[in-house]
C-alpha cells in the first residue's frame, strides 16, 4: 500500500506572517498516516521551516535551478534548499511550463538535480484543454515522462503529479474516471520504463481544483495516491479536509 502524499503549493501567495500562521495551522493537526507537505514561496522557506519544526509536515520548494552555485542571478540551488530543511521540490509545474515558458530540457535538468541532491522529486505533467480535446492527453504526458531517466532509481523519492492544465485554478476538476485513466497510464509507463515493482511504489497524485468535497472520490481511484493542492492549500481547514480524505484512503 502506497502512503498517500498531500502537498500544498502556495505559489506566489501569503506574507511572512500569514505563511507562518498557515504553516502552524497545518502542523498542529497534521495526520499521522499520510505524508503531508507545504511549499511556500522561497523567501518564506526559512520562517515556515521553523514554524513546522518537530512536526510531520515536510517543507517543499516550488522550483529550483539545476546548477550547484555560480553566476546565475536570481536562482536558488538544491544545496541552498537543503540548508533550509527542504525535503521535496516540484519540477515542471504547469505554470512554469506554460506561463514562464520553461522548456522540457530545462525541466529535465531540474528534475535530475532535485533527485541527485537527495530530495523528493515531485514531477508534474498534464495536458492543455486543446490537447485533451484533440485526444492527445496520453501522448502529451508520455512525452513529459521523457524528461525523466533511470538515474531516478528510488521510487520513494519520485512522486508524479498529474495536473491537467485546464483544471488548475479553474474550479473545474478532472472527473474521477479521467484522473484514473491518466494515472493508470502513467503507472503503466513507469513499469515499461523502469519495472513493475518500481511503478507499484511510486506515488501518483492528482492536482487541479482539488477541494475537500471532491478529494474523497478522486482519492478513491485505485491509482490516485494523494493530491497537489493550490488554492485549497491556502486555508488550513480546507487543506486539512483534503488530508482527511487521504487518511480515509489509507484506513
Ligand atoms: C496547482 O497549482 O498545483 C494546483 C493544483 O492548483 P489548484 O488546486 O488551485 O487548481
Amino acid at each position: 500500500m502506497r502512503t498517500p502524499f498531500v502537498a500544498g503549493n502556495w505559489k506566489m501567495n501569503t506574507t511572512k506572517s500569514t505563511a507562518v500562521d498557515l504553516a502552524k495551522g497545518v502542523a498542529k493537526s497534521a495526520a499521522a498516516t499520510v505524508d503531508i507537505g507545504i511549499a511556500p514561496p522561497f523567501v518564506y522557506l526559512d520562517a515556515v521551516g521553523q514554524a513546522i519544526a518537530g512536526s510531520r509536515v515536510l517543507l517543499g520548494a516550488q522550483d529550483v535551478y539545476f546548477k550547484p552555485n555560480g553566476a546565475f542571478t536570481g536562482e536558488i540551488s538544491v544545496e541552498m534548499l537543503k540548508d533550509l530543511g527542504v525535503r521535496f521540490c516540484l519540477a515542471g509545474h504547469s505554470e512554469r511550463r506554460h506561463v514562464i515558458q520553461e522548456p522540457g530540457d530545462l525541466i529535465s535538468l531540474k528534475a535530475h538535480a532535485i533527485y541527485a541532491g537527495g530530495l523528493i522529486l515531485v514531477h508534474c505533467v498534464g495536458e492543455t484543454i486543446d490537447q485533451r480535446e484533440a485526444d492527445e492527453t496520453l501522448p502529451v504526458v508520455r512525452r513529459q515522462f521523457d524528461e525523466l531517466s533511470e538515474k531516478i532509481s528510488d521510487p520513494a523519492r519520485l512522486i508524479v503529479a498529474y495536473e491537467p492544465v485546464w483544471a488548475i485554478g479553474t474550479g473545474r476538476n478532472a472527473t474521477d474516471a479521467q484522473a484514473q485513466e491518466v494515472h493508470a497510464f502513467l503507472r503503466q509507463e513507469l513499469a515499461v520504463r523502469w519495472n513493475k515493482d518500481f511503478a507499484d511504489r511510486v506515488r501518483i497524485v492528482y492536482g487541479g481544483s482539488m477541494k475537500p468535497d471532491n478529494a474523497g472520490a478522486l482519492m478513491n481511484q485505485a491509482d490516485v495516491d494523494g493530491g497537489l493542492i493550490g488554492g485549497a492549500s491556502l486555508k488550513a481547514d480546507s487543506f486539512l479536509g483534503i488530508v482527511a480524505a487521504a487518511e480515509k484512503k489509507r484506513a
